[in-house]
C-alpha cells in the first residue's frame, strides 16, 4: 500500500483531527472521505505570531483502494520512507559466557534489551536499588538529608533518567532508525504514543518508573539477569583481553564481553579503569547553577496569551548566549512545571539537576543556566593539593572540589540566592516574590561563590541577555540554586571502530563514556553498542 508523507501542514492549536484530514485532502486534491489513513509523524509547535499559535504538522496519508493522485500531485508527493531498525545478523565467534551490561540506565538498559530479544542472555549489574526500593530510599534523602551512596538519584534502577523531566528530544542523527525504536519500546511498555511524533517528547518521572519495571521483565521473560546492589569493582584480564568482571569486591564472574554504562557519576568505577590503564581523556562539560521562574510568567512570554497552557501544556525555552570572554552560556534541561532536585550521589558533596512528573504541573519552570569549561581550564580550576592526579579525570577532580563546596557552604542542603544578590554580591535570607520548588532541603545564602568570580559573571550576563528574549527572566527574585556540576561526563573512554575500548571485550557506551548526552542518546548508544556485540558472537548458552 502506497503512503505519502506530507510536510508542513500548519494548523492553530485549536483544530481537531477532522481539520487535519481535511487540509492533507486538500494538499492532495482529493475528497477527505478518500483518505483511508492518516497518521501525525511530527508535531511541533510555531509560536512565533503570538495572535496565532499554529501545530505544524508532518503527516502520513494512506488513500483508499481505487483512489489515484493527480499526475501533477503525484509528481511532487514524496513517498513515506521506511524506518524500519534492523538488527544485525549473529556472529560466528564462540562466546563461552554470556555477555555483562554494567550499570542499568538507559544505554545499559536499551542494551541489555537488545541483546535480550536476539538471544544472548545477558547479566545486568547495577549498583544501587531496584526501582521501587530506589524511590523510597530518594524520599527519604530528600526528607532527611541522609543519603545512600549507592541508590540515589544518580544511581539504581533506570539510571540517571529515573528521576528525570523524562525529555526525549535528540539531536543526534538518526538514519538507522535507533531512535523510533527507542521510543516504540518506550511506547510498548506504557508511555503515551504522542512521544512518537511530538517534537519534544517528554514521559515524567512517574511513567519512566512503571515502564522500567515492565523492560525488566521483558528482559527477564527472555533470560537476562538483574544483580542490584551489585557494583562492578574490578576486571580480569588474561591473554591480552577480558575474562571476568568482579562483583563488589569478593565474587568473580567470567565473560568475554561487558557493555559498560556506569554513567558520568560512577567515579569510583573510573579510578579503577584508570588504575588499569584504560586509555581515557578528559572531556569539556559546563558548570552553573539550575533557576527557577514561575511558570505562568514563562507562559505568557512564549505563548503571548495565558490560556494557551490548557491546549499545549508548559511552556519550554532553549536560550544561549556567547559571553564578552567566548564562552557558551546556555539554558539546559529545561523542566516546565517541575522541580529543582538535590541529585548527589557522594557523601560530603552536593548537585543539583532538575525533574518533573507526567502532568509537569508544579508552580515553576526550572533549568540548568551552564557555562563551558574545557581540559585547559581543570587545572587552573581546582584548588590545589589534586597535582598527582592523571590528566585525564582533572576534570572529575573539578567537579569534586565545586561540589564539595556546595556541600559545605549550606551544611548540606542546597544553597539559593536571588539573581539581584547574585548580582550584588551579597548572600540571599530568603525567596522573593515566589516560592522555590525543590525536592530537598535548601538554605538561602550565598550560591555565587561556589564559582570562580568570572565564570558567574559569564552566567549573570548570560541571566540579563535571556532576559531580553523572555520577559522577566533577569527579574531580581530569580532563584539560583547550587551547584549544578554534572551536566555531561567529565571524561570520555576511548573505543575503536569495533566500539572496543583500549581492553579488547569491554565496551564503552552511554553518557559516563562520553557518548551521549541525554536519555535518548545515551539508549541509542546502549542499542549500537549490543549491535556490535551481536554481529561479532554468536549467542551464548543459556545457563553459561
Ligand atoms: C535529575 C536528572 C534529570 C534528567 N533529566 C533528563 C531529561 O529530562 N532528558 C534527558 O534526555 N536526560 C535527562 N537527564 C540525563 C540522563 O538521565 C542521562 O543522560 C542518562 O541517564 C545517561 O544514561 P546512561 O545509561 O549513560 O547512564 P546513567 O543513566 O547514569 O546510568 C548508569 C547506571 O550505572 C550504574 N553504575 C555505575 N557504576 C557502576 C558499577 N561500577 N557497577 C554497577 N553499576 C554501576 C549506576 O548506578 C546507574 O544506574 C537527567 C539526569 C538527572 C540526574
Amino acid at each position: 500500500m502506497n503512503m505519502y508523507r506530507l510536510h508542513e501542514l500548519a494548523l492553530p492549536i485549536e483544530t481537531d483531527e477532522a481539520a487535519l484530514r481535511n487540509a492533507a485532502a486538500a494538499r492532495l486534491r482529493v475528497r477527505p472521505d478518500q483518505i483511508r489513513d492518516l497518521s501525525i509523524a511530527r508535531r511541533s509547535l510555531d509560536a512565533r505570531k503570538k495572535t496565532v499559535l499554529s501545530y505544524i504538522y508532518t503527516v502520513d496519508v494512506a488513500l483508499g483502494k481505487g483512489v489515484r493522485l493527480p499526475k501533477s500531485v503525484l509528481a511532487k508527493t514524496e513517498r513515506t520512507p521506511t524506518e524500519t531498525y534492523t538488527v544485525p545478523e549473529s556472529g560466528r565467534e564462540a562466546l563461552p559466557h554470556r555477555p555483562v551490561v554494567v550499570g542499568s540506565g538507559p544505554a545499559g538498559l536499551f542494551a541489555a534489551y537488545l541483546l535480550s530479544l536476539s538471544g544472548y542472555y545477558p547479566m545486568i549489574l547495577e549498583r544501587g536499588d531496584d526501582a521501587v526500593t530506589r524511590t523510597k530510599k530518594v524520599r527519604h534523602f530528600f526528607e532527611t538529608g541522609e543519603l545512600d551512596t549507592s541508590s540515589n538519584i544518580q544511581f539504581g534502577e533506570g539510571g540517571a533518567g529515573t528521576f528525570s523531566d523524562g525529555k526525549l528530544n535528540t539531536s543526534v542523527k538518526d538514519p538507522g532508525g535507533r531512535g523510533r525504536f527507542v521510543r516504540e519500546t518506550f511506547v510498548s511498555f506504557g508511555a503515551d504514543p504522542a512521544i512518537l511524533y511530538e517534537q519534544k517528547p517528554h514521559i515524567g518521572t512517574d511513567v519512566l518508573t512503571g515502564i522500567l519495571l515492565r523492560m525488566r521483565e521483558a528482559i527477564e521473560a527472555r533470560g537476562g539477569e538483574f544483580r542490584f546492589r551489585s557494583q562492578m569493582t574490578g576486571l580480569s584480564t588474561s591473554g591480552g583481553r577480558l575474562r571476568a568482571v568482579e562483583i563488589g569486591g569478593r565474587e568473580r564472574l567470567p565473560t568475554e564481553a561487558v557493555i559498560l554504562a556506569p554513567g558520568h557519576s560512577a567515579r569510583d568505577t573510573f579510578r579503577m579503569l584508570e588504575n588499569m590503564g584504560l586509555k581515557m581523556e578528559a572531556k569539556a562539560f559546563a558548570v552553573g547553577f539550575r533557576i527557577e521562574h514561575p511558570q505562568a510568567m514563562i507562559d505568557l512570554a512564549q505563548y503571548g496569551r495565558a490560556d494557551a497552557r490548557k491546549l499545549l501544556g508548559p511552556a519550554a525555552y532553549k536560550l544561549t548566549h556567547t559571553a564578552k570572554d567566548g564562552r557558551g552560556v546556555y539554558s539546559f534541561c529545561m523542566c516546565p512545571g517541575g522541580y529543582v532536585v538535590n541529585a548527589s550521589s557522594e557523601a560530603g558533596h552536593l548537585c543539583v539537576n532538575g525533574m518533573s512528573y507526567h502532568a509537569r504541573d508544579s508552580a515553576n519552570a526550572n533549568s540548568a543556566l551552564l557555562v563551558t569549561v574545557s581540559p585547559s581550564d581543570y587545572r587552573s580550576l581546582t584548588p590545589t593539593g589534586f597535582e598527582d592526579v592523571p590528566e585525564s579525570l582533572a576534570g572529575l577532580l573539578f567537579q569534586r572540589s565545586l561540589e564539595r563546596a556546595a556541600f559545605e557552604s549550606a551544611g548540606g542542603n542546597v544553597v539559593q540566592q536571588l539573581f539581584s544578590d547574585f548580582e550584588r554580591r551579597v548572600p540571599s535570607s530568603g525567596p522573593g516574590g515566589y516560592a522555590s520548588c525543590l525536592k530537598g532541603r535548601g538554605s538561602f545564602g550565598d550560591a555565587r561563590s561556589l564559582l570562580p568570580d568570572f565564570l558567574s559573571d559569564d552566567l549573570a550576563e548570560g541571566i540579563r541577555a535571556f532576559g531580553r528574549k523572555i520577559k522577566g527572566f533577569d527579574r531580581p527574585d530569580a532563584i539560583l540554586s547550587g551547584i549544578e556540576s554534572r551536566s555531561s561526563s567529565p571524561v570520555r573512554i576511548l573505543r575503536d571502530e569495533g566500539m572496543e575500548a583500549s581492553i579488547p571485550g569491554l565496551y564503552p557506551a552511554g553518557e559516563g563514556a562520553g557518548y551521549a548526552g541525554g536519555i535518548m542518546s545515551a539508549a541509542m548508544d546502549g542499542l549500537r553498542v549490543a549491535e556490535a556485540v551481536i554481529r561479532r558472537y554468536r549467542q551464548p548458552a543459556a545457563e553459561s
